[in-house]
């Protein structure tokens, strides 16, 4: 049985932790309230006998007044307004890839993220455009290297999300959307539980059947593998967000736009 499996213990990375930013109104409020306490200590002070140690307390407040601008700086330089990162998983040839074409075209603002893969292209796939096409070797060293945000096994070849740019982009405020098989689903959902998951279910598992055979790029091996992961990851539909069933293109993409931007 073919077997999608996850990073091996001895190289996955720890999740990422989830870069968190404070409101901003919550430090205005703060930076308020600490110069509020700040003057009111200096003139109190003043007023009694602390007055001869004035200058202490002057340097302590100046201390916090320092630091203050250092945390703030942290948030606005190392985490500005987040984008949203969208995870999009399905059963091969449920129609993930032809639904998210329909969406680019629409929305060229979307990042989709490309996969790094050992599978060889299909007829018409373009390396860096569909996939960056690399050989199992490469993609061992990348993984070693924590190269991926997640990466999976999937009928016999690995599949893997390059980290960084898709943290640049979600850091940049962007859309990213990444289109992965359940393990790699799993992974992320770890790293950045704010991530929202869609699921994308066939009408009936023999239409799946006929759009996998229906796409003509597999041989009998690959759909026998590709079926047979397809009952796991159905049975796995409900832990993501929210599924959408792909009958009627036009209503299955509608679905997937609204829940992309709400
Ligand atoms: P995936 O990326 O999920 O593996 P594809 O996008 O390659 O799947 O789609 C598999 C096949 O199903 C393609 O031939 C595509 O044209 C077809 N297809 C996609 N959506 C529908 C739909 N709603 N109704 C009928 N055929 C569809
Ligand atoms: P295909 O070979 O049909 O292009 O893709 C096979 C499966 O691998 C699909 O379910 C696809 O969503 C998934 N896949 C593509 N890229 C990645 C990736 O970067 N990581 C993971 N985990 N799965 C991916």
């Amino acid at each position: 049985m073919v077997q999608a499996s996850g990073p091996a213990n001895n190289i996955r990375r720890e999740p990422d932790a989830h870069p968190t930013r404070l409101d901003s109104l919550e430090l205005a409020l703060l930076q308020a309230v600490h110069l509020f306490c700040g003057v009111l200590l200096v003139v109190l002070a003043a007023k009694t006998r602390l007055k001869n140690h004035l200058y202490l307390l002057i340097h302590f407040f100046s201390r916090i007044m320092q630091v203050l601008p250092i945390h703030n700086g942290a948030n606005t330089t190392e985490c500005p307004p987040l984008g949203k990162l969208i995870v999009l998983t399905g059963p091969s040839g449920v129609g993930k890839g032809t639904l998210m074409n329909e969406i680019l075209k629409r929305y060229p603002e979307l990042h989709y993220s490309v996969s790094a893969t050992t599978r060889s292209p299909r007829s018409g796939e373009i390396d860096g455009k569909n996939y960056y096409f690399i050989a199992r070797n490469k993609f061992e060293q990348l993984v070693t290297q924590g190269e991926f945000l997640e990466w999976a096994e999937f009928a016999g070849n690995c599949y893997g999300t390059p980290r960084e740019a898709v943290l640049n982009h979600v850091q940049s405020g962007k859309l990213v959307v990444l289109e992965i098989e359940l393990e790699g689903a799993r992974q992320v959902r770890t790293s950045f539980p704010s991530a929202r998951s869609i699921f994308i279910l066939p009408p009936s598992f023999s239409e799946l059947e006929n759009r996998i055979r229906g796409r003509g790029q597999d041989s009998e091996e690959a759909i026998a593998r590709r079926l047979q992961r397809a009952e796991e990851e159905i049975a796995a539909a409900n832990e993501f967000d929210i599924k959408i069933i792909n009958d009627d293109f036009e209503k299955a993409l509608t679905e997937i736009e609204k829940a992309i931007f709400e």
